[in-house]
């Protein structure tokens, strides 16, 4: 299958591209683009029940709660480890290829205008953020009805929430007071993932109708002045697709071998459709149920773990993103000639941290939560005109590295617990 997305997105670049250079733009964003977003629809509208169902039949499928209790505390302790991991790679990086020294004054002055607008909008909503209480982020956690929670995408963390409390309510019952309800969410987990199934049956052509509209709205009417951004912001961009490669394909793998012995090319092979799904929707909750669904039928990890980890981690655990709000802060420093000090670069490794679990697993999340990570060392949030250009392609990049680390930890996490089946290769 994974050939057929591959296809799809290939072929989706080249249309975008033709597309815009005959001025097919508009043609491409009123007949192409609804596939796309029909597809992104279809997984979005499974995600929340999925959620709730996977992590309901995960958490009852425990024998205790102290079990949950060592599986929560291991995915979480993995979860910082590999943020904070990704964070310094990042920052190694910058500094060592500062790409922020590209980019002349002509140049940076040019983005920040075209952008101010969006800049300043973008702004706005962080401060939302930030003008709340500290302890606010946690009081969100908490639905005060789930049913409003279940109708909004972006309040996951609340489901999921709700999903684990409720979950604990039936291994704390004895077994034949919960049998119908662990009979009725096992049955609506299963169902779902017939329906990932179904739905995975269109990704050849959504993926291609995501990315041809992608590239015919980058392009715009001005498909050469679309490069020319492209070409002052390529170093800063090659930065963060350089730091996410070493996440990926170096340290994920290292954790893998060292952690449950699973060869690499396994973890690929099972994940490459998820990872591409990932590429073209950058959202880690739209990919989640396919996610869901090959980390437990092709990496071999039990639907308890799966169930719990998964989700939890498309919500909190975002190491591409972080590894991004790094790289992008120095390099808007560095563009202005600001220079950072050591105390800055690990005031930037704890606030990338938090902002990364406060950035909701949807397209754009992550640049949203960079202005925190400004204001944290003292930069001006309108920098972020800067790199908004490219930030929807780096999007999808970081979206890959996000869900794949989720999948990691889910990995590890099992083969602690001998939750681990049969290894693919064996
Ligand atoms: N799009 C990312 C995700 O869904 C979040 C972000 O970095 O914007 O994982």
């Amino acid at each position: 299958m994974h050939l057929q997305i591959l296809t799809g997105l290939l072929l989706g670049v080249l249309f975008g591209i033709g597309s815009s250079a005959i001025g097919w733009n508009d043609w491409v964003v009123d007949w192409v683009k609804p596939f796309g977003t029909l597809f992104v629809n279809l997984l979005k509208l499974i995600a929340a029940p999925l959620v709730l169902a996977s992590l309901v039949v995960g958490v009852s499928g425990l024998s205790d709660v102290g079990k949950l209790s060592r599986l929560g505390g291991r995915t979480i302790a993995l979860y910082m480890s590999t943020t904070v991991l990704a964070i310094s790679i990042g920052l190694l990086v910058v500094n060592w290829a500062q790409p922020g020294q590209y980019i002349t004054p002509e140049q940076r002055d040019a983005l920040k205008e075209r952008f101010s607008s969006q800049a300043a909008s973008k702004a706005e909503t962080a401060k939302q953020v930030t003008e709340q209480s500290p302890l606010q982020p946690l009081v969100d956690t908490v639905p005060s009805n789930i049913f409003d929670a279940l109708t909004d995408n972006t309040q996951m963390l609340q489901v999921v929430f709700f999903a684990l409390f409720f979950g604990i309510g039936i291994i704390l019952l004895p077994r034949q007071k919960t049998v119908v309800v662990r009979d009725f969410f096992e049955s609506v987990n299963e169902i779902i993932l017939k329906l990932v199934e179904v739905i995975m049956k269109g990704a050849p052509l959504g993926v291609f109708a995501l990315l041809a509209s992608l590239v015919a709205d980058f392009a715009g009417d001005d498909p050469r002045a679309a490069l020319e951004l492209l070409k002052a912001l390529g170093a800063y961009a090659l930065t963060v697709v350089a730091g996410l490669a070493v996440v990926l394909f170096v340290v994920y793998p290292i954790f893998l071998w060292l952690g449950a012995r699973y060869p690499t090319a396994d973890f690929f092979r099972g994940m490459v459709p998820a990872q591409l799904l990932a590429f073209s929707t950058s959202s880690s909750n739209a990919t989640l149920p396919v996610t869901l669904e090959r980390v437990e039928q092709n990496l071999g990890v039990s639907g308890e773990v799966a169930g719990f980890v998964l989700p939890l981690g498309a919500t909190i655990n975002m190491d591409g993103t972080s590894l991004y709000q790094a790289v992008a802060t120095v390099f808007i420093a560095q563009a202005f000639g600001i220079p950072l000090d050591w105390g800055d670069q690990l005031t930037i490794v704890l606030t990338a941290t938090l902002a990364s679990i406060g950035s909701a697993g949807v397209p754009g999340a992550g640049m949203v939560m960079l202005v925190v990570v400004l204001e944290s060392v003292g930069l001006d949030p309108a920098g972020i005109a800067l790199i908004m250009a490219v930030d929807r392609i780096l999007d999808m990049a970081r979206t890959v590295v996000n869900v794949s680390g989720d999948a990691m930890v889910a990995v590890l996490v099992a083969r602690r617990s001998n939750d681990l089946s049969v290894l693919p290769s064996k």
